[in-house]
């Protein structure tokens, strides 16, 4: 089972910030942004490019589940990131929503 499984299946204790039947959503371990929150499917997907193939609605709720918490949050700005692949800097190959907020952002990024 792959780490963001056993997150969203409570192996690893993690504070929600968001959780339904299908999402869950917690702060990324490595912040790179005040506010850096991952919203990922429960169910294992490679990344968002297969989510998207197989599951277009439980992508679209990621998108809902990022809204949801950035009105929480207070984020009057914010980005969405979803890193598709290893050359585009894909590590943990679940796929998942980077949500950071909280300050200034650079375009194009890095
Ligand atoms: P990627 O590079 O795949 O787009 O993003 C993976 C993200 O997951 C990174 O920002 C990394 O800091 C975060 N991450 C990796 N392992 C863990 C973990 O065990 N817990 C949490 N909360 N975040 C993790
Ligand atoms: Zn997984």
């Amino acid at each position: 089972m792959c780490i963001f499984c056993k997150i969203a299946a409570g192996e690893i204790p993690t504070h929600f910030l968001y959780e339904s039947e299908k999402v869950v959503a917690f702060k990324d371990l490595n912040p790179e942004a005040p506010s850096h929150v991952l919203v990922i499917p429960r169910e294992h997907f490679e990344n968002a490019a297969e989510l998207a193939a197989v599951d277009s609605a439980t992508l679209s709720e990621l998108f809902g589940a990022a809204r949801t918490i950035a009105t929480f949050l207070g984020l009057d700005g914010y980005r969405i990131v979803f890193n598709t692949g290893a050359s585009a800097g894909q590590s943990v190959f679940h796929a998942h929503l980077h949500l950071l907020g909280g300050r200034a952002f650079a375009w194009p990024p890095g």
